[in-house]
């Protein structure tokens, strides 16, 4: 008391300092304790009369090694020494832990040092405040041991954190309690193109698209302040500036009764919300398709209720069952669907006359379409096994269309003729036509072109289920169109081949089959490829696995890709082409690749999209015709 009352503290003083909830030791100039608040005792775990009038070092801090020691004495010969307030970097005060006197908890501290100067200008008294961080370095220390790129330093199982965290594929990340992005992995830079410094200084405000960030923002709110699972579903801005729908979901780490941490990811579900509303548009125009008929099948059935003219009466029944007719098909193409989402269309296989099921088919929508002359090339008749019913939904799929399609037009024209082992068969009609970029779509679910969504009646399932079939049966299809002039609809099914005719080979590396053929061209150093007739994923795996073959035996570096003799499509191999074929030539070292587009436009198609996807570093170059290529290829 003596010593305090000579630093000019009185009594009052002395209690108003004891007494305030925060942590303070007032000290001495010659750094004897004055006294300490009972929230410092507290804390500590000491009695007044344990540091009263004792030296601060004799009390605390008395390990040589303590960690902060330094600190403390350095701030504290800093304040003596310039008479100002100094504050001290976060410093490590490990406590006896009150369970086990034997055992140190590890704490740490926010601390400064105040001096109260007297009139002459020397300083009475020092406040050293100090405030318990540890809850805040130990969330930061967690986020900063996900952070660090492993080091040996870090425990084994720190290190399996980091290492986890970055490998998810998926974005994952980490919020302080008071909900601050501190931590993003890997995948989540890459996938919005920014470092994490940015990511996380930014915060998940910056991709939030801004009608979900209200939303987003409340939830986060009401997560941090119950403590429970937050779980969102935003739009989020990736690197290439589309948005894309997510499901954000976060779990707090509570440790000692606090959160510590917050472990979230963000999941993309773009997909299955894009699905669901698809499905929501496909139920609406369902049920309106579904209605239509209903509505005139009661209207008719009224009016046959009132009616007592025979004649009059025929005409209703008449067309109250071609109402029923179309419910119908609508249903069937329903359950169509599910079917083949399940996987359960099964083929009853038989052999039928192909021609002659065409005839069937034909006079049949013939029958019900007066206002279109449809007319048959057949160049042969043929047998051919598979589902007959099946088929002949495809053919009269391909017919309603091409009736539906070209309300101003009067004529359909079908041909069917064999061509290198395959029954082609093309509808021709004089309608409104098809536009290029929405060729490939429209054997997806539920797609209509632009052009006739509004305009005629369907729901977008006739060729989704007819692409099915014809795949259940080896076969594929493919359309020729022009807006406004009319659409060519292709479809082949493959018969059996007949005895194998073995590819003809020479020494000078020439190949041929009849899907493909290689000449060396040793003038112009290059492999000239000619690919022939109708092409599938094995042919064109086939095909590729001989250039390579070629490449690697030649020691050249370009290729003349002629597609002119292509038939049909070969979609379901483009994928594959660019990015395993295109890598694979090229570890067989190529480099230039000159391709010559087949006329037929779903060719091209299959072309373009193996290019634009193409993986590696091969130049390709697009032709529509071979001298153009051959120059391109010279000057390489
Ligand atoms: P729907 O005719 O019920 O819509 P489809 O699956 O049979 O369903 O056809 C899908 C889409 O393909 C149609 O909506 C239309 O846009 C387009 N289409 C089909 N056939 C033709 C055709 N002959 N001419 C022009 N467009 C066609």
């Amino acid at each position: 008391m003596e010593i305090a009352e000579k630093s000019g503290l009185t009594a009052d003083m002395l209690k108003v300092f004891e007494t305030l909830p925060n942590m303070y030791l007032i000290l001495s100039p010659d750094l004897m304790i004055l006294t300490a608040s009972q929230a410092y005792l507290t804390a500590v775990n000491k009695k007044s009369t344990d540091v009263q009038g004792k030296f601060i070092f004799d009390v605390f801090y008395q390990d040589n090694d303590m960690p902060g020691l330094t600190d403390i004495q350095t701030s504290l010969q800093q304040v003596l020494h310039t008479k100002k307030a100094h504050q001290l970097p976060v410093t490590r005060y490990d406590l006896p832990d009150p369970a086990d006197k034997q055992r140190l908890l590890e704490r740490y501290w926010l601390s400064s040092h105040t001096p109260v100067l007297n009139t002459d200008g020397q300083i009475s008294y020092i406040i050293h405040q100090t405030e318990n961080v540890t809850d805040l370095i130990f969330t930061e220390h967690k986020a900063k041991a996900v952070l660090r790129p492993p080091s040996n330093e870090m425990t084994l199982s720190e290190q399996r954190f980091a290492f986890l965290l970055n490998a998810m594929p998926q974005q994952v990340w980490t919020a302080r309690p008071d909900g601050t992005l501190d931590y993003v992995n890997e995948f989540s830079c890459t996938y919005f193109g920014k470092d994490i410094n940015y990511i996380t200084d930014h915060g998940w405000q910056a991709f939030v698209h801004p009608q979900d960030i209200d939303a987003c923002l409340k939830t986060w709110q009401t997560a941090l302040e119950t403590g429970k699972e937050y779980m969102v579903e935003f739009r989020l801005q990736m690197h290439t500036g589309a948005y894309k729908w997510h499901l954000g979901r976060a779990v707090p780490l509570i440790e000692n009764g606090q959160t510590t941490l917050w472990l979230g990811t963000n999941i993309n579900i773009d997909l299955q919300k894009n699905n669901e509303q698809k499905k929501d548009e496909f139920l609406s125009i369902a049920s309106h398709e579904l209605k239509t008929p209903l509505t005139s099948i009661k209207a008719f059935n009224q009016l046959m209720q009132r009616t007592s003219d025979p004649e009059k009466l025929n005409s209703f029944i008449h067309k109250s069952a071609e109402r029923i007719f179309r419910l119908e098909k609508l249903i069937n193409d329903l359950l169509d669907v599910t079917r083949i989402n399940a996987g359960k269309m099964i083929y009853n296989l038989e052999e039928f006359n192909f021609s002659q099921m065409l005839r069937d088919s034909i006079e049949s929508v013939q029958y019900t379409s007066p206002s279109h002359q449809i007319s048959l090339e057949c160049e042969n008749e043929v047998l051919y096994t598979g589902d007959r019913f099946r088929i002949e939904q495809v053919v009269n799929n391909f017919l309603t269309n091409a009736i539906k399609y070209s309300p101003g037009a009067d004529k359909i024209l079908v041909k069917s003729s064999i061509q290198l082992q395959n029954i082609i068969l093309s509808v021709q009609d004089f309608g409104i036509g098809i536009p290029e970029q929405e060729l490939d779509r429209l054997f997806e679910r539920y797609y209509r072109a632009d052009n006739s969504a509004m305009r005629f009646e369907g729901l977008g399932l006739g060729l989704f289920i007819s692409s099915e079939i014809l795949k259940g049966h080896q076969g594929s299809f493919w359309i020729e169109s022009e807006p406004d002039q009319g659409s060519t609809f292709y479809f082949r099914l493959p018969l059996p081949s007949p005895e194998n005719v073995g590819p003809e080979a020479n020494e000078n590396h020439f190949y041929k089959d009849n899907t493909i053929s290689i000449t060396y061209n040793p003038d112009k150093q290059r492999l000239e490829v000619d690919w022939l007739g109708f092409q599938n994923l094995e042919t064109v795996q086939h095909g590729c696995q001989l250039l390579a073959d070629r490449l690697q035996k030649t020691k050249v570096h370009k290729i003349l890709n002629d597609n002119n003799h292509v038939l049909g499509t070969w979609s379901e191999a483009s994928e594959w082409v660019g990015k395993s074929g295109f890598p694979m030539l090229e570890k067989s070292g190529l480099q230039y690749f000159a391709w010559v587009f087949s006329p037929i436009a779903f060719s091209q198609l299959s072309a373009r999209k193996s290019v634009d996807i193409a993986e590696g570093n091969v130049i390709t170059q697009l032709f529509t015709d071979l001298p153009s290529a051959r120059k391109w290829l010279d000057s390489k």
